[in-house]
């Protein structure tokens, strides 16, 4: 099928090239991201494929729609930037890939709570330099604190086995209870308790508008002072600027992210020869107790692979009239 793949990099295209040998669909590359201004690129082509920062709003839509567009094939699993209602108001199908390695993001996710908690980022450039004094490096066992995890599917699952492991007490918060996770050890408990008990906070459920700022000044407040913060579901579960705030007050003692509510037009390019608009991001940035990472989550070979095999198969189903099981929900 003739698929416009936009928001594309390299990688996107070694991984979707190599699994297209067996799918044989029309591919065409395109580096811009996909939203109302550049729609106009996929017309003619029945089927476009889209990633995490491509804004499918209701003006995008409309475009796509008007120009043949039958298809939304997206290579991720959170579908916030899509409008539903729009989708299904133009008969659109959007399919995604609901899950390719939720090891790669739980692994991530356990990689900044270790960097985080004894100082690997500094340390690293401080060994570089000749320095090997150990002041401010200090971190905590593991080993006996309290890690929640806000929300409890695939991934959310994993970091608190993971952490478990680590002979960590596991709290949860979900409104859909996993029978998994009492069975490892995990423990389902008010979301305002998971806030104020947790030594370490990770964020795993969608951005959805009853999860927007989800952490802000309010839950912030509940936090046990100290608490690491970790981040790697979708930005705007945090209000940054609170953050900020909680950063500077020490309620919270570090932070980790690897999504921003700000990255659509940052993350996945590299502006290191710019200046920094961003005064929020820039902020971030210069505290010490702070590790992001570019949504570098989902980037291991393993993932790249499954996404790539299961978008081509999304579309194959969809040309030959069949249901792939990845189609999203009515809105
Ligand atoms: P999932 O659908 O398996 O699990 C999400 C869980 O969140 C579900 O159990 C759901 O009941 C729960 N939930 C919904 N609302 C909640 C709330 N208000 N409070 C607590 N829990 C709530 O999803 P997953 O595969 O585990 O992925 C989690 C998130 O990770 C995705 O939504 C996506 O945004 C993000 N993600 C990030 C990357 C990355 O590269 N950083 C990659 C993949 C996914």
């Amino acid at each position: 099928m003739r698929t416009a793949v936009f928001s594309t990099r390299a990688y996107d295209r070694l991984y979707l090239e190599a699994a297209n040998k067996a799918a044989g669909h029309e591919l065409a590359f395109y580096k811009e991201s996909l939203g109302a201004a550049t729609a106009a690129l996929a017309a003619g082509f029945p089927a476009v494929c889209v990633f995490v920062n491509d804004r499918l709003d209701a003006a995008a839509l409309a475009l796509l729609a008007r120009g043949g567009t039958r298809l939304l094939a997206l290579r991720c699993a959170g579908y916030n930037n899509v409008d539903r209602h729009a989708a299904a108001a133009h008969n659109l199908t959007v399919v995604r890939v609901p899950a390719y390695s939720p090891h790669a993001v739980a692994e991530h996710t356990v990689a900044l709570i270790l960097a985080l908690n004894r100082h690997l980022h500094r340390a690293y450039n401080r060994v570089r330099e000749g320095n090997f004094a150990l002041e401010g490096l200090i971190g905590f066992d593991l080993h006996g604190k309290t890690a929640g995890t806000v929300g409890t599917g695939q991934i959310g699952r994993l970091v608190g086995r993971i952490l478990r492991g680590f002979g960590c007490r596991w709290l949860a918060a979900d409104p859909q209870p996993h029978p998994e996770v009492t069975a490892a050890g995990g423990e389902y408990v008010p979301l305002p308790q998971l806030l104020a008990e947790s030594d370490v906070i990770s964020l795993h459920c969608p951005l959805l508008p009853e999860t927007h700022h989800l952490i802000n000044a309010d839950a912030i407040a509940r936090m046990k002072p100290g608490a690491m913060l970790i981040n790697t579901s979708r930005g705007a579960l945090v209000d940054t600027r609170a953050v900020i705030a909680g950063l500077k007050s020490r309620r919270i003692g570090s932070l980790g992210l690897d999504v921003y509510e700000e990255e659509e037009g940052v993350f996945f390019r590299d502006h290191s020869n710019e200046v920094m608009e961003d005064d929020t991001l820039a902020r971030l940035l210069t505290f010490p107790n702070v590790i992001i990472t570019g949504h570098q989550g989902f980037f291991t070979h393993e993932a790249l692979t499954a996404i790539a095999t299961t978008t081509l198969a999304n579309i194959t189903a969809f040309e030959q009239g069949r249901v792939s099981g990845n189609e999203l929900p009515p809105p």
